[in-house]
This record gives C-alpha cells, sequence and structure tokens, in this order.
C-alpha cells in the first residue's frame, strides 16, 4: 500500500470502505508523519492519545456491517478555537492552557457521528486574532513549503497540517480570512461558508458577527465532503439558518467536468488589483482568470468602491465584538487565576488578564472598549456598521451581473517570521481581499493557483458567490482544480515543498 498520508480524504475514505485499508492503519500512519515532521512544523498544539482507539471503534462497526458515513475512519486536525471534551482547548491563549470542556463544539459532535477520527488540535493566533499564527502563545506555526515562512493565520496550524500530509482534511474558522488566507499561503484548499451555514456551537468567539466555521482540505471535492459533515441547522446557534443544503461533495463531482464554467459570469473587481498586490499574485491570478475565459466564462470588471473601506470598518467591529466576548476571562469562570495575596476581585481580574493574555489581544480590547465607549460610540462603531452596509450593497450590486466575483486569495504570498510582527498595520494588510465577504456573510473559497513568479510560493484565488450559493464555489473551485492541475501535471503540492522532501 502507498503511503497512506498522499491520499486525498476522498481516496482514503473510498480506500476504508473497501476493506483495503483499516482506520487504524489510517490513523498510525497520520500519528507517524506528525511524530516525524511535526517538531520542524509546529502544526499541533495537542496530539490525541483516543485516536487509535476511536479508529479501532470505526474499524469494528465496519467489520459487523454497520452502515458508515462517507469519510468513516478518516481522520481530522481540529483547529484549537472549537472544544473538545477529550483534548484541551485553549484558542492559542495562555488563559485557556489545559482547559477542559465540558463538551463538544457541534461541528466536532458532527464529524465523531461521521466517524471522522480527531487526530489533535491545530495551532492558531491567540483567540484567532492575526494573519500568520505568530500571535500564538504556545509559538509559531511553520509554512511547509518554506520553514521559514509563515503558513499564514489565523489558522496555520490547520492549513500547515493539511499542507505536510499529517491530516487529510482539518477544521478551520474565519472571522477575516483565517480560512483563506492560510490556504493561499500554504496551496491548500480552505472555505468560509456562508455565514449561519455552520454551526458556531463551541467555537470559542471572537466576533460573533463574523466567525465562520469551515473546512480544510487539499482537494475542493474532500472539502465539499467534510462541509456535508458539518453544515446545516443547529438549534444550538441563534443564527444557524434554517433549510436544507445541497451536497456540497455532489456540487464538486459536478464542477470538475468544467461544464459550469461555459457561460460563467466571472466578476474581477477593480479595487482589487494592482497597488498593495504582489507581481507574482497578480500573474498567477490573470493567470486563471484567462485559464477560467478559454473554459467558456464570461469575464467581467465590476466595482466594489467600497471594498477599501473595508479593512478599517473591520477593525473597529472585530475589536468592539471581541472586547466583549472577551470579557468572560475573568478568572472566575475559565482557565487561569493568578492570585494576589490581600489583593480585591479586581486586582485578581486584572492580574490574571495581564498574564493570560498575549500584546495582539489586549491591543483589542482596548482598542474596542475605546470605539464602544459612550462618546465615541456613533463616530466609531456606527460609522463601521454603515460602511458595513455599503459594502453588503456592494455584494448585491455585483452579483446582479455576475454569478461568483474572483480576487487573488490574498495580497502577497506567505513573508517571513517576524518579517510584520512588529507592524500590527501591515498584518491586517493581509486580509484586504478575504474581509469583506465575513462583513457580507457571503461564501468564499480559496484553491491553489499556481506558484508566484516572483518567489515560487503558493498563491490561491478566491470566489466569492451571494449567501446560500457555496454549491456554486465547489463547482466552480472544482472546474478551475482540474483545468490547473492538468496543466500542472498533479496537485500543486507535489512540487514538493521543502518538507515534504522537495527542492522547490
Ligand atoms: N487576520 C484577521 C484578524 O486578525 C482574521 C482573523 C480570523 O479570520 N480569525 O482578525
Amino acid at each position: 500500500m502507498a503511503d497512506l498520508t498522499r491520499l486525498t480524504a476522498a481516496e482514503l475514505a473510498a480506500e476504508l470502505a473497501s476493506g483495503a485499508v483499516s482506520s487504524v492503519e489510517a490513523t498510525q500512519a497520520h500519528l507517524d508523519r506528525i511524530a516525524q515532521v511535526d517538531g520542524d512544523v509546529g502544526a499541533f498544539l495537542h496530539v490525541s492519545e483516543h485516536a487509535i482507539d476511536q479508529a479501532k471503534r470505526i474499524d469494528d462497526a465496519r467489520q459487523a456491517g454497520e452502515e458508515l458515513a462517507e469519510l468513516a475512519g478518516v481522520p481530522l486536525a481540529v483547529k484549537d478555537v472549537l472544544v473538545t471534551t477529550d483534548m484541551p482547548s485553549t484558542s492559542g491563549s495562555k488563559i485557556l492552557e489545559g482547559y477542559m470542556s465540558p463538551y463538544d463544539a457541534t461541528v466536532v459532535a458532527k464529524s465523531r457521528a461521521a466517524g471522522l477520527i480527531p487526530l489533535g488540535k491545530t495551532n492558531m493566533d491567540e483567540f484567532a486574532m492575526g494573519s500568520s499564527t505568530e500571535h500564538s502563545a504556545y509559538g509559531p506555526t511553520r509554512n511547509p513549503w518554506d520553514l521559514d515562512r509563515i503558513p499564514g493565520g489565523s489558522g496555520g496550524g490547520s492549513a500547515a497540517a493539511v499542507a505536510a500530509f499529517e491530516a487529510p482534511l482539518a477544521l478551520g474558522s474565519d472571522t477575516g480570512g483565517s480560512i483563506r488566507q492560510p490556504a493561499h499561503v500554504t496551496g491548500t484548499v480552505g472555505i468560509k461558508p456562508t455565514y449561519g451555514g455552520v454551526s458556531r456551537y463551541g467555537a470559542i468567539a471572537l466576533a460573533s458577527s463574523l466567525d465562520q466555521i469551515g473546512p480544510v482540505s487539499r482537494t475542493v471535492l474532500d472539502a465539499g465532503l467534510l462541509h456535508d459533515v458539518i453544515g446545516g441547522h443547529d438549534p444550538h446557534d441563534a443564527t444557524s439558518l434554517e433549510g436544507d443544503w445541497p451536497s456540497f461533495a455532489a456540487a464538486a463531482r459536478e464542477g470538475a467536468s468544467g461544464e459550469v464554467l461555459k457561460g460563467l459570469k466571472v466578476g474581477v473587481v477593480r479595487e482589487l488589483q494592482g497597488e498593495g498586490f504582489q507581481p507574482g499574485v497578480s500573474e498567477s491570478f490573470g493567470a486563471s482568470i484567462a485559464a477560467l475565459e478559454k473554459a467558456g466564462a464570461e469575464i467581467v470588471e465590476i466595482s466594489a468602491p467600497h471594498f477599501e473601506y473595508a479593512i478599517a470598518a473591520y477593525y473597529l467591529i472585530l475589536p468592539a465584538e471581541a472586547s466583549s466576548n472577551l470579557a468572560k476571562f475573568d478568572s472566575v469562570r475559565f482557565g487561569l487565576r493568578v492570585d494576589v495575596p490581600g489583593g480585591t476581585v479586581e486586582d485578581v481580574m486584572s492580574a490574571t488578564r495581564d498574564a493570560g493574555f498575549g500584546p495582539e489581544v489586549k491591543r483589542r480590547i482596548i482598542l474596542g472598549t475605546y470605539a464602544l465607549s459612550a462618546g465615541y460610540y456613533d463616530a466609531y462603531y456606527g460609522s463601521a456598521q454603515k460602511v458595513r452596509t455599503l459594502i453588503q450593497q456592494d455584494f448585491a450590486n455585483a452579483f446582479a451581473d455576475v454569478d461568483v466575483i474572483a480576487t487573488p486569495s490574498a495580497p502577497t504570498t506567505a513573508f517571513r517570521l517576524g518579517e510584520k510582527l512588529d507592524d500590527p498595520l501591515a498584518m491586517y494588510a493581509n486580509d484586504l481581499a478575504t474581509i469583506p465577504a465575513n462583513l457580507a456573510g457571503v461564501p468564499g473559497i480559496s484553491v491553489p493557483s499556481g506558484l508566484a513568479s516572483d518567489d515560487g510560493l503558493p498563491v490561491g484565488i478566491q470566489f466569492l458567490a451571494p449567501a446560500r450559493e457555496d454549491a456554486r464555489l465547489y463547482r466552480v473551485g472544482a472546474a478551475l482544480e482540474t483545468i490547473l492541475t492538468d496543466e500542472w501535471g498533479g496537485p500543486l503540492l507535489d512540487r514538493a515543498p521543502e518538507l515534504n522532501g522537495g527542492t522547490r
């Protein structure tokens, strides 16, 4: 049997279903791969001690002839923002070090019910604040394409685990780009579903009106398979959408033939080109657009005049919501408590929050409480909400003319560790292309579009669709993936990142 870690989730699922491979073998192969490379990559904060037992239970159920879901027995990496009963959940913060949740996040419970095997918890920027995973309280994750570079953030651990073949699938969270931007810099696939399409119950909240949970994978089909498992209405989440969703795996399979591209109207945003974009990123994006056009798509230039204010609006709305969400870390209810002999409750709370939160979290709490304070509320938070409405209108206008919008997923390829750590504004600028979707609640996918000609690092192309039209993204994403992998003669990740034994 070939190396099981090199199979896609769909391929592995087929091997498991046919009985050619057991889940114990598949799980062990991934645990071995983690043992082999994670010292360098640092994708995992915690590796599960229960994975082999859980895999054995799936193998026994299969032996006994039980009907199993398609992904049963396939390993899964879980971003540490999602709470789990059998592993600690820290959200990358010292304030939650060792915290054990009494319940599983809905997406984790659904994954377990479908027979997926949680391999461990992946590293992330503290409370999902960041674009490089360098804000994790537990040290950075490294990009498997080049270990001196960042894997994106905040979900750098999930993306790096999938890119380094430590897991075929992972769960991520995307508040402003944390699934799509890591996918872009690691040559993987990431989807931010429609807001409300996947439950947030048990996701440690960053900014509740922006957060969405979604899949991370190496192929569009694999993402669809996982999305089918985790999606749908959840009574535990008040913002969860009612109603049925189509199968996203079926959409990906349907899209792979490329038929969907014939006559498809693809909008290219005038405001998301040129200035601020690395030439190699723009070039790769242009080549993907040309490939879409060649396959029959109609390319339409569109204008989204308010996108340029998206970052400014986001960095008022996000800190405002985060400062409120993080108020619960008060030294009493969760996690860390720093004792202050003879001190008041306030002294203990203050000492705990001082010791437990890192600099980026403190920066945003201060920003958020300031923006919400009585004298400034209208000027800052109120204005940001108005901009949010204008961005939603930009999307509505665009989708009156086009079926999907395409943009580069992020302005640059993976930068070097430390390069932007002391420059918060430069770090924030990474989410230029991803944030508008969170502000509007629409779905987005990042699919590998190639390697940048200027530095040879991965680039992703992002597609955006109207709310509830996630299936469209799977069709279009799979269609482009087929065209490009044919052109490359195999998946992008086969172009051998440093860690995978290559000489990129
Ligand atoms: N990089 C963005 C931020 O720092 C997005 C984070 C996210 O999507 N969780 O807020």
